[in-house]
C-alpha cells in the first residue's frame, strides 16, 4: 500500500485502489441466513459479465427449469450508463416469475450451478454485484446496501447476532479485492478500530 492510500481523504474514508472505503462495513452487524430473498430482485451486471453470461447461454439454458424463460430476450433489461460498474455499463438481469432470470425453483443460482459443474471457481460466472451483496459499490465507494436490506423481508431480522458485514463477507472481499489488498483492508479494520477505541470520532474525521 502506498503512502498516499494509508492516509485519511478529504471524506474521512480510506481507499484501496481508488475505491473508498465506508468503514461501517466493520460494524455494522448482519446475520444472512434465509433462503436467497436476494435474488428475487435481480441484479445489475457489468457489461462485460452480461456478455460472458451470454457467450454461456446454451449451457445455462440447459440447467434452466420450467419457471426460467429460455427465450434470452427476456433475461437482461436495456443497458445503461453506470459509472460504478468496471466498463461503465451496467445491465440488469429481468425478474421473471418473481426471481431473477437466473434463480431456479429451488433458489439457487443457475451460474453458480455451472461454475460448478465446470470445476471453475463458485463465482467464476457470477456477477460481482451478487457476490458482494449485501455489500455493494455505491458512488466509487464500498458500503452497505442498506436500502435493499430494508425492503426485503427476510433480510437480517432479528436476532442479528455480533457478527459484523465485514466477518459476514470475508471470503466474498478475499475474492473482490485479491488477497493483497485484502490484506490493506484488513489494515484499514485495524486502523478504524483504534479511532473508535480512542473515542475521537468515527472515522470519517
Ligand atoms: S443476503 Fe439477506 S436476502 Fe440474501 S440470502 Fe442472506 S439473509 Fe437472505
Ligand atoms: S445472477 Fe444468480 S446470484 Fe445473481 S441475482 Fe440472479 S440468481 Fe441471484
Amino acid at each position: 500500500m502506498s503512502e498516499e492510500k494509508e492516509t485519511f481523504d478529504t471524506t474521512g474514508f480510506k481507499k484501496i485502489n481508488n475505491l473508498y472505503i465506508d468503514p461501517k462495513i466493520f460494524t455494522f452487524k448482519f446475520k444472512c441466513k434465509c433462503s436467497g430473498e436476494c435474488c428475487h430482485y435481480g441484479v445489475y451486471t457489468d457489461k462485460k459479465e452480461h456478455d460472458q453470461i451470454l457467450e454461456l447461454k446454451e449451457r445455462v439454458m440447459e440447467l434452466f427449469d420450467e419457471t426460467q424463460s429460455k427465450n434470452i430476450e427476456k433475461w437482461f433489461e436495456p443497458p445503461e450508463e453506470d459509472e460504478d460498474f468496471e466498463s461503465g455499463v451496467a445491465v440488469g438481469t429481468e425478474v421473471i416469475n418473481g426471481k431473477c432470470t437466473f434463480l431456479d425453483k429451488n433458489g439457487l443460482c443457475t451460474l453458480q450451478r455451472l461454475a460448478n459443474l465446470d470445476g471453475v471457481d463458485k463465482w467464476e460466472y457470477k456477477p460481482m454485484y451478487c457476490i458482494l451483496f449485501p455489500l455493494t459499490i455505491y458512488e466509487n465507494t464500498l458500503t452497505i446496501d442498506d436500502e435493499h436490506i430494508d425492503r426485503l423481508k427476510t433480510c437480517n431480522v432479528e436476532p442479528v447476532g455480533e457478527t459484523s458485514i465485514f466477518e459476514a463477507c470475508r471470503e466474498e472481499l478475499k475474492y473482490f479485492f485479491g488477497e493483497k489488498d485484502f490484506q490493506n483492508l484488513l489494515k484499514i479494520k485495524e486502523q478504524y478500530s483504534k479511532v473508535l477505541e480512542s473515542g475521537e470520532n468515527d472515522g470519517r474525521k
